[in-house]
This record gives structure tokens, C-alpha cells and sequence, in this order.
């Protein structure tokens, strides 16, 4: 394979804040409106509205998304120039982060059937597949996904046979961590890519017997590889390989959770450092090839009683900066 010519490595992560709005039952129960998004500071500003002096709290990010953004503003403020660069041969990679209920299914996946409410999963199928239907000559494109998930430190492949099966996290220094016997579908267009994304999300709920416990401590990791053949000047095809691994990161802020949210935020230099660290805890020596673009969502409640986990989000992500 040949390398990309320009290699920009940034260890970066930009991170940008979605605030999802009121929803009717908090309406309904009385609850207030606490968080408040500039979007043009790039600041969230939350109040804790009781009776303590509390003062509110401001955070500042790369770009903030109020309750009323719309998807596809998020999608080409946020995952369309990491796309463009996976097509080029980069590595990628998009995580969602909250608490359960804040949104983060919404802005990755959304609602597929409504066009204007597709997350930014559907919208990098369309923006992949209508680069591919654009190229021209010898340029040939292959695409593979894979879909794994992480819930209780074992690792199962979403569409593998066995759903009985966990996987073993395995680390080369060629490859840094990779993941055994995982997986990868041939995709041709966005269709594919579709059904395979329904496929494992079915799997993802087999075996749970408490789905909110399940959905709250359960990661997923969809993982989209892009080859492509190109004539070169010189006359020969050269091949090309671009990842994008789009994370849902679902963790909440109490107890043991805790403690495993630490590890992520410790480690979340590298995809294959956030898998072992959600894995087994171990720290890995980063690997330039892992990943080159790292985004990160994190997704918070508007309403006052989720004061403490928007706060310890918010605090997280601004760690992650
Ligand atoms: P999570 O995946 O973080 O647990 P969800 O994405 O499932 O949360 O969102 C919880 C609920 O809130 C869903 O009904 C979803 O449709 C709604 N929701 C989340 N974000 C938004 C938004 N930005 N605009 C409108 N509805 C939203
Ligand atoms: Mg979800």
C-alpha cells in the first residue's frame, strides 16, 4: 500500500458540544431550560437554577450546536472534512459521548427514514458513495464496514455468525491494536451500508436482559475502510487506505462508570488506546498509523436536573481538548 503523500499528524482532538432540546415530558413536569449555547462564542453556559449561589458555569469549544441545529449543519461542521480526508487515505475517527438520553444516537444515526433528520452515519454513507459514483479513469474504490461492541470488557463482533462469540484484542507493532477474527463486509453503495448498519444494531441488543443498563454501558464501533486504485503518473495503480471509525461511547458518570470514563479520558489518544483501555485499562504507545483525525461529540441535556452529568460532561470534554 502506498502511504498518503502529505502526512499531517495531530494528536488533536476537536471537540464540539451538542445541546439536544426540551423534550414534552420535561416540559410537561415543569423543568427549565439550564444550559445555554452561543453559537458563536462557542460557548455553554450552565446554570444551576435552585437556590444555591451557585455561579454559572461557561465552558468554551471548537463549535457548539444549540437545541434547534440542524443535522446536516452538524454534518458538514463536524464529519464532512474528516470523510473528504478518509477518501484521501487518512484515518478518522468520530465519537459520540454523554449521558443516556442526551442525544447521541440522534446525531450519529438520526432518523433514517426522515432525510432532513439523518445523523451523520447516513450522511457519510451518501457523501461516500457519491465521491465514488464521481470518480473517473482507473480509479477503482473499494469499500469494507465492520461493526464491533464493547459492553462489560468483552469485545463481540455485531456482525459476526456467532453473536455467542468475544473477540480478542489483540497488538502488533505494524498494525498497533487490532481485534482477531473480526469481520469486514464488502459494501457497494449506500444501501449496503445500511442493512449491514441495521444487522448489527439488532445484534447489538441480543442477549441483554436490562436494555437501558445495556444501552448505557455498551460501546459500539462501526468501522468503515476506503481502498483506492489509481493510475499514477508513472503509469502503475497505487492503492490507497483511508479508516473511519464512527464510536458511540456511552457512559454515564456514576460508580463504576466512573472509573471507566476516567480510563477513556486517559486514553483517548488513539482508537486502539481507547479499545484496550475499555478493554483490559492497559496504556499503548501511540501509533501514527492508528488514526490522524479525531472529533468528538459530546452530547448534553438541556434541562436543570441533569445539572451534574452535563457539568461532569462538559468537564470531560474540555479535558479531551
Ligand atoms: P442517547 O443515544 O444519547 O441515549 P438518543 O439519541 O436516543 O440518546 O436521544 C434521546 C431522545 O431525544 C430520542 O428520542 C431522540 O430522538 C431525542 N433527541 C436527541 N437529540 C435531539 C435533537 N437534537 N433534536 C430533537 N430530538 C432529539
Ligand atoms: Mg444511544
Amino acid at each position: 500500500l502506498d502511504k498518503p503523500e502529505k502526512v499531517e499528524v495531530s494528536d488533536n482532538v476537536k471537540v464540539v458540544v451538542r445541546c439536544r432540546p426540551l423534550n414534552e415530558k420535561e416540559k410537561m413536569m415543569g423543568h427549565k431550560q439550564s444550559v445555554a449555547v452561543d453559537e458563536i462564542r462557542g460557548t455553554i453556559t450552565v446554570n444551576k437554577l435552585d437556590m444555591t449561589s451557585e455561579p454559572p458555569k461557561t465552558f468554551t469549544f471548537d463549535t457548539v450546536f444549540s437545541p434547534d441545529s440542524k443535522q446536516l449543519d452538524v454534518y458538514n461542521l463536524t464529519a464532512r472534512p474528516i470523510v473528504d480526508s478518509v477518501l484521501e487515505g487518512y484515518n478518522g475517527t468520530i465519537f459520540a459521548y454523554g449521558q443516556t438520553g442526551t442525544g447521541k444516537t440522534f446525531t450519529m444515526e438520526g432518523v433514517r427514514a426522515v432525510p432532513e433528520l439523518r445523523g451523520i452515519i447516513p450522511n457519510s454513507f451518501a457523501h461516500i458513495f457519491g465521491h465514488i459514483a464521481k470518480a473517473e479513469g482507473d480509479t477503482r474504490f473499494l469499500v469494507r464496514v465492520s461493526y464491533l461492541e464493547i459492553y462489560n470488557e468483552e469485545v463481540k463482533d455485531l456482525l459476526g455468525k456467532d453473536q455467542m462469540q468475544r473477540l480478542e484484542v489483540k497488538e502488533r507493532p505494524d498494525v498497533g491494536v487490532y481485534i482477531k477474527d473480526l469481520s469486514g463486509y464488502v459494501v457497494n453503495n449506500a444501501d449496503d451500508m445500511d442493512r449491514i448498519m441495521t444487522l448489527g444494531h439488532k445484534n447489538r441488543s441480543v442477549g441483554a436482559t436490562n436494555m437501558n443498563e445495556h444501552s448505557s454501558r455498551s460501546h459500539a464501533i462501526f468501522t468503515i475502510t476506503i481502498e483506492c486504485s489509481e493510475k499514477g503518473v508513472d503509469g502503475d495503480q497505487h492503492v490507497r487506505m483511508g479508516k473511519l471509525h464512527l464510536v458511540d461511547l456511552a457512559v454515564s458518570t456514576t460508580g463504576q462508570r466512573l472509573k471507566e470514563a476516567t480510563k477513556i479520558n486517559l486514553s483517548l489518544s488513539t482508537l486502539g488506546n481507547v479499545i484496550s483501555a475499555l478493554v483490559d485499562g492497559k496504556t499503548l504507545a501511540y501509533t501514527v498509523s492508528q488514526l490522524l483525525t479525531k472529533l468528538l461529540c459530546a452530547n448534553i441535556g438541556p434541562a436543570d436536573y441533569n445539572y451534574d452529568e452535563t457539568i461532569s460532561t462538559l468537564r470531560y470534554a474540555n479535558r479531551a481538548k
